[in-house]
């Protein structure tokens, strides 16, 4: 049994990429457009997550800086033309987000170009290459909900215009006759073929996080569970059911797509139960804020592997962790922070926009509690030698660490990855008790594995273009940001600026412009 659907323009997953594309075209168009979706709704990787956003200003100066801001992050490894065209998309997202689909912000922060670069993008948590708009803060972020109406606002809309969803409706397939993409098949709910036929096709399907296979082939790694009770060594904070399959990937690579760096979009992640919630994005008690916190990090052999003033830029995190053995690292206190913490908080050091603890206290307590939930990953004691022998660090080079480190602190000077002072804290026995938190290698979602051109073509791997596909989303990161790719600019703004600028080249292509 099959059937066929004839439609302008296919769009394949309906996250925030695959809804601004389809948004537009039914705004400025009259091309019939049809949505196919894996899951029984729309949203992708942010159903229900916080959201900030980037918007840049359309002038000249703000291209400009934002474009050698870009540039200098990604050392010149990302297209810059394609990084124009999401800029340049990314200014129409305030009227669309705030104006047509009534998302409110609680707060809007304005940039000065001549400024962009030079402070971590919304505040705290992103790469300072980030920092190149406007910012946006959803209401509703840190609740979990605000992306959510993002894309259920789209979706009205998009109906509304006369827009087809077809949920549960995963595109297995994309069929190229000659030169050009003619469609694609899916398969419905009740395993039937659809055949469709098309005039463009956009894949905008995500990552590929929730593959097994794919993350151990394209990767090297395994993914965990919120607990991190298996052995895998990554951990993801997006939904269960995301469908984040690398389906896209693979058909448009099954037909002679380019491969595009593809990269965990990085995050560290506090794992376990009781310290976050049923999603691992939602903390439940302050270990998560001790976790952005820039004292001494350590790997599993006892060494040091990063600057820890980087703590406040989670993709630098990821990276760290991702090279460490086990992708985890180890965050080291003792009683005397501790203290201090009750005492004074944390805002002479780091508080994160998302989760602003300031005060930390009864932090014994928390490790206590979720211990007793079966977490393994904190640890309070008397002794290092009992905190390597539990946490599984080596217990001489930790030593020598501590030395080293404990002799830096005193002199104010960091010999080894020159930190800033203020963040030198040392760690001693001696203060009474000593702390440990494992942190895993955590991602948002996968981004990456198809490369496009400036007009978000699809390009094969003699970098041609292959007519009639397009591709749009976390998915072109590479072409982005160069390989591997880091995120660079808002990956909302990417997502939905790049699906904009798709919507605009498939309806050009489709009109013979
Ligand atoms: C917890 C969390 C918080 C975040 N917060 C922010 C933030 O504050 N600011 C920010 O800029 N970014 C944030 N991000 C990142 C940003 O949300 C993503 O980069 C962006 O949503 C990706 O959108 P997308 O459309 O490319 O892909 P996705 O959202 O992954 O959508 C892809 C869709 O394709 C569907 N699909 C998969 N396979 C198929 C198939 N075979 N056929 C049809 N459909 C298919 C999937 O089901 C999915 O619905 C966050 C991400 C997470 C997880």
């Amino acid at each position: 049994m099959s059937r066929t659907i004839k439609t302008d323009v296919a769009i394949m997953g309906s996250g925030l990429a695959g809804l601004s594309a389809a948004y537009r075209l039914l705004k400025t168009t009259d091309l019939k457009v049809a949505i196919f979706e894996k899951r029984p709704y729309q949203g992708g990787v942010v159903s229900n997550c916080p959201m900030a956003f980037m918007s840049l200003p359309d002038t000249p100066e703000h291209m400009a800086s934002a474009l050698r801001v870009m540039g200098e992050f990604t050392n010149y490894a990302g297209d810059l033309g394609l990084a124009r065209t999401i800029f340049h998309y990314s200014s129409l997202l305030p009227d669309i987000v705030l104006g047509e689909l009534g998302i409110e912000v609680e707060d809007m922060i304005v940039n000065d170009p001549a400024t962009f670069g030079q402070k971590r993008a919304y505040g705290s948590g992103f790469p300072n290459g980030m920092d190149v708009g406007d910012y946006y803060f959803i209401k509703g972020r840190g609740q979990g909900h605000a992306a959510a109406l993002v894309c259920l606002g789209y979706r009205r809309i998009i109906e509304s215009l006369g827009g087809q969803f077809y949920f549960n409706t995963p595109i297995q397939k994309i069929i190229r006759e000659g030169d050009r993409v003619t469609g694609a098949v899916a398969c419905d709910k009740t395993g039937e073929r659809v055949d469709i036929r098309c005039k463009t096709l956009l894949v905008a399907s995500g990552g590929i996080s929730d593959n097994p296979q794919m993350m151990k082939e394209e990767l090297g790694l395994t993914r965990t569970d919120d607990d991190c009770s298996g052995d895998g060594d990554v951990i993801f904070i997006h939904f269960k059911n995301s469908k984040e399959t690398g389906d896209g990937q693979r058909a448009v690579w099954e037909i002679g797509g380019a491969k595009g760096g593809i990269s965990v979009s990085g995050h560290s992640v506090v794992p376990g139960p009781g310290i976050v919630g049923n999603i691992a994005w939602m903390p439940r008690n302050l270990l998560r804020i001790v976790q952005e916190q820039p004292y001494l990090w350590v790997d599993a052999n006892g060494k040091r592997f990063m600057n820890e003033e980087m703590s406040d830029q989670h993709m630098a995190v990821g990276a760290g962790l991702y090279n460490n053995p086990g992708h985890c690292g180890y965050i080291i206190w003792d009683e005397d922070t501790t203290k201090r913490w009750a005492k004074r908080g944390v805002e002479d050091d780091y508080v994160y926009f998302i989760f602003r603890g300031k005060k930390i206290e009864f932090i014994r307590e928390q490790i206590d509690m979720v211990k007793a939930q079966g977490n393994r990953h904190v640890y309070h004691g008397d002794t290092i030698h009992d905190l390597c022998e539990y946490m599984g660090i080596d217990e001489k080079g930790l030593r020598e660490t501590l030395a080293d480190y404990n002799s830096y602190c005193e002199n104010g000077v960091d010999l080894e990855f020159g930190k800033n002072p203020r963040f030198l804290r040392p760690v001693r026995e001696e203060s009474g008790q000593v702390y440990a938190m494992r942190i895993h290698l955590g991602g948002y979602d996968t981004i990456g594995g198809i490369t496009v051109n400036r007009y978000c073509q699809v390009l094969d791997t003699k970098k041609k273009v292959i007519p009639g596909l397009y591709s749009a989303g976390g998915m072109i990161a590479g072409s982005l940001y160069g390989n591997p790719p880091v995120n660079a600019s808002s990956s909302f703004t990417a997502s939905c600026s790049s699906g904009l600028a798709a919507a605009d080249y498939m309806a050009k292509e489709i009109k013979g412009e």
